[in-house]
């Protein structure tokens, strides 16, 4: 199997990615992470700036989160991207407002056969995947791959992702207010004989625009521990999907390292030094890479168990771990 390029730039020297960038069909989505709130190792607004504004008509794009975060619906997400710095292009919530707005993707996988991605990802002929490489706490790392299959996700997708248990109402923080029965696009929710909210899991198709719409935050995900394995290689399913049909190109920022993800709410401590950014046509050699370099500067950094993802994604065929780094 041929060895794919993955181009290494230092920070400082960001402007060298302009002519490693290739001619984008548009429209062009530009698949960015705006950091949680309280977090600070997301990749700063003015690096993603300086590459966007190597492009024409570039649109940010992102969906909402499962958990309780002002990144759960469209307005609050904008509103801590513009508070993160993130003003200078226009924002593409790709899962609408409250995250439930999804296509279905066909996908031949071992865990799926339909991925659920955000809906407005359907009018990008383009993708160019701008992803923060760090730990995370079940995936070992995140990076493009994380960034494609979860980061691409609607809601629905992101679920299943993470678990195949449906919605629960909390009987003792529901208040009887109704939002969520007049929300679910399936009429799945009724009232007990207590006024209580209650979900006809036979019906629910795990959209979770309850879990927004709740002001008593009485909906939950009885969450379900799957393996790191399988969750790493559901990630690399969505991947797969989230990569289909579209031209995708990939930049990773190998910097801030810290152990979880971006999604956390507080600063981490960054477990090593920066190593610089990563370019390349391939999100698995791109991943791979990455990987290594913390490796091999950070040894311990191998105890995530990190493997799965790339392995899948490779038997995928989404792209060769193989890959000849090139210095620019
Ligand atoms: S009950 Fe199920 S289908 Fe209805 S809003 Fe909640 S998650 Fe969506
Ligand atoms: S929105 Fe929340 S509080 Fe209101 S009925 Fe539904 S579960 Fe109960």
């Amino acid at each position: 199997m041929s060895k794919s390029k993955v181009y290494f730039v230092k920070l400082n020297e960001l402007n060298k990615i302009k002519d490693l960038l290739p001619s984008f069909d548009k429209p062009l989505g530009v698949k960015v992470h705006f950091g949680e709130r309280g977090n600070i190792s997301f990749v700063p607004a003015v690096y993603i700036k300086q590459i966007v504004e190597m492009i024409n008509e570039p649109t940010l794009i992102e969906t909402s989160v499962l958990y309780k975060s002002a990144r759960r619906t469209a307005i609050g997400h904008k509103e801590l991207a513009i508070e993160h710095g993130f003003d200078f292009a226009p924002v593409d919530f790709l899962d609408g407002e409250f995250g439930d707005d999804f296509m279905q993707v066909d996908i031949k996988g071992k865990h799926f056969q339909k991925a659920y991605l955000g809906k407005g990802l359907e009018k990008y002929k383009s993708l160019l995947v701008i992803s923060h490489f760090k730990g995370h706490e079940m995936c070992g790392f995140g990076g493009a791959l994380k960034n494609l299959g979860m980061g691409l996700a609607s809601r629905r997708g992101k679920l299943a992702q993470h678990s195949s248990i449906k919605h629960e109402a909390n009987k003792t923080k529901c208040v009887g207010c109704g939002l969520c029965v007049n929300d679910c696009p399936v009429n799945a929710i009724f009232f007990d004989s207590e006024n209580k909210a209650e979900i006809n899991k036979d019906i629910c198709i795990s959209c979770s625009k309850c879990i927004s719409v709740c002001p008593q935050e009485a909906i939950r995900i009885p969450w379900k521990s799957i393996g790191r394995e399988e969750l790493q290689e559901r990630v690399a399913e969505y991947a797969s999907a989230g990569a289909q049909d579209r031209n995708c190109f990939f930049i990773n920022f190998v910097i801030n390292i810290v152990h979880n993800c971006d999604c956390n709410n507080e600063p981490m401590e960054k477990i090593t030094a920066d190593v610089g950014v990563l370019v390349s046509d391939n999100p698995v050699a791109i991943d791979q890479a990455s990987y290594d370099l913390v490796l091999k500067q950070f040894p311990d950094f191998i105890n995530h168990e990190s493997e799965y993802q790339l392995k899948h994604t490779e038997e995928l065929g989404l792209g060769s771990r193989q890959y000849e780094l090139i210095n620019i």
